[in-house]
């Protein structure tokens, strides 16, 4: 079973696979959804494929919009382009732009969470097209996806496990070009489900009644978080081909992080072996809103929803990431402020490696002692002996 990670840029791609996915979806541009994520130019794609390949791991390429006719003007260069580049699939949702990318290239399709496949016979007919695998619509049971799995063995099965969620079916929504003339479906979505909501009487303007559910009541769209950690075990066994986190704008952190847990505990689930309550809470120490498992047993909406507010649950501060290791220094690229006193947390691909110690000696990048880092600076911190590459610094708020 593959682990999907999102890539919102090169550098989150990069730590995506070296944390531990087998794959990683991305856009450029053009045509994906997230029109707001990093995204890459053609020349940085071909860079991460040539990336991703050397690893042995696949890229896959959204092209998830839904397409009107201006948009297939130029969609046919595009496609080609991306075949050029050696891509291993396009995320595809509309049937016009499945069209274009089948009469313009060989790539393998991927039909996106966005067409809604919500049943076998669906699954089946995207494949009879030519489609290699379904992203399934998030609205499914654990039960449905199993009665799938095993009725189209054919198709590979793809369900996301982690993330946002939306409060349309799959993202197929109109309140962002609704409220901000910025279209979901075009890659735009300004997240209108996350604002804070009132009832007005057209004729009382300054008159705002609270919009009560139950005992909570205002944010009355706003989805908690999908976590399906705990239901691995049972996902690996249905015979899903891959299982996707959600994320390309997220931080470095969050999809270094995400990825490496759901790693570890595959890892484990794949060994037979015990999976550490330690492992699983990790999942708490990215920014997250409150989570959910939202459809696998059953739809419960006391459970999906959060009523109180659409805050992130943030317990700690991304600090930098580490750059170099020599006998009793480590060169750390800043982001956020930390000072001598403080303790940190380096954190690697394998869990168990993890490091937690209290900062003594601080240098600036010239080797002057200093009290605290800078943003968007260099600084190396005293630490003795060897560590793992590709550590994160952390810090608990
Ligand atoms: S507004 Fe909310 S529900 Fe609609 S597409 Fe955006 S995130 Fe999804």
């Amino acid at each position: 079973m593959e682990i999907l990670a999102p890539a919102g840029n090169l550098e989150k791609l990069k730590y995506a696979l070296l944390y531990g996915a087998d794959a990683v979806y991305t856009a450029t541009n053009r045509f994906g959804l997230r029109a707001k994520a990093g995204n890459l130019s053609l020349e940085e794609l071909k860079e991460a494929t040539e990336f991703c390949h050397s690893l042995n791991k696949k890229i896959y390429v959204t092209v998830n919009i839904f397409a009107h006719n201006r948009h297939l003007v130029d969609l046919p260069e595009y496609v080609e382009d991306l075949e050029k580049i050696g891509i291993d699939a396009v995320i595809v949702s509309d049937p016009g732009v499945f069209q274009v990318v089948k009469e313009h290239s060989n790539l393998a399709i991927h039909i996106s969470t966005q067409a809604n496949v919500v049943s076998w016979k669906s699954a089946e007919f995207w494949h009879s097209l030519g489609a290699e695998r379904v992203i399934l619509a998030r609205e499914l049971t654990f039960d449905e996806i199993v009665e799938m799995a095993d009725k189209v063995p054919q198709v590979e099965l793809e369900m996301f496990v982690h993330g946002a969620m939306c409060i349309a079916y799959s993202g197929r929504c109109l309140l962002s070009a609704f409220f901000n003339n910025r279209s979901a479906n075009l890659g735009e979505c300004t997240q209108p489900c996350r604002w804070k909501y009132f009832l007005m009487e057209e004729t009382r303007p300054n008159e705002f009644f609270p919009i009560t559910e139950d005992e909570f009541g205002t944010y009355i769209m706003n989805s908690k978080d999908l976590n399906l950690i705990n239901r691995l075990t049972d996902i690996y066994k249905a015979g899903v081909a891959s299982i996707k986190i959600e994320g390309r704008m997220k931080s470095l952190h969050y999809v270094s992080n995400v990825t490496r847990v759901y790693r570890n505990v595959l890892n484990r689930i794949q060994e037979g072996k015990d999976i550490p309550e330690s492992f699983i809470e990790e999942l708490n120490n990215v920014s997250h809103r409150v989570y959910t498992e939202a459809f696998y047993a059953g739809f419960n909406d006391q459970d999906t929803q959060f009523y109180e507010n659409s805050a992130y649950i943030r317990d700690y501060k991304y600090i930098g990431k580490v750059l170099h290791k020599t006998d009793n220094l480590v060169k750390i690229q800043i982001l956020n402020k930390f000072e001598v006193g403080d303790e940190i947390e380096i954190i690697f691909p394998d869990i168990d490696n993890d490091i937690v110690f209290t900062v003594n000696t601080l240098y600036s990048e010239d080797m002057q002692k200093i009290t605290f880092t800078k943003p968007n600076t260099n600084a190396f911190i005293e630490l003795q002996g060897n560590i793992p590459e590709y550590g994160l610094v952390r810090k608990r708020i």
